[in-house]
């Protein structure tokens, strides 16, 4: 089923109108068996059915814009975590140990470390976690 807006050309009422297909809208418009719903006159006009051109580009734009908040959101979790953090580099595994058996010397560290290694680290019940990282724009 397809949903078109339709008017009135007498009373200018606009309405929806339920109809299999575009086409089948058109003939039955042509036939006089679509009604106004208010005046009852058969002279109805099809509006041209923006949804289903609009869905589309609208949902293109909002993907653009869904990543470009995203890419925003990133780099402010990266700045954050590059100004309260101390950068290990591939020592993030070693560090992250260190620091959970030496209670003396907790602090929040960054750094790479392979996907293994994270779930080893977890096991060992580290709390790690994974952040999304982006580079910086040029
Ligand atoms: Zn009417």
């Amino acid at each position: 089923m397809i949903v078109f807006n339709l008017s009135c050309k007498d009373c200018n009422t606009y309405f929806e109108g339920w109809f299999a297909s575009a086409k089948s809208c058109d003939s039955q418009i042509k036939k006089n068996m679509v009604k106004c719903v208010t005046c009852s006159s058969s002279r109805i006009t099809k509006e041209l059915s923006r949804p289903n051109v609009g869905v589309k580009s609208d949902h293109d734009l909002n993907i653009e814009k869904v990543l470009t908040e995203l890419k925003k959101k990133v780099r402010e979790v990266k700045k954050f975590v590059q100004e309260n953090c101390d950068y290990v580099g591939d020592q993030f595994a070693y560090e992250a140990r260190r620091i959970h058996y030496d209670n003396s010397k907790k602090k929040p560290i960054y750094g790479s470390t392979s996907k293994s290694e994270l779930i080893n680290l977890k096991e060992e019940g580290i709390n790690v976690s994974t952040i999304p990282w982006i580079e910086d724009e040029n």
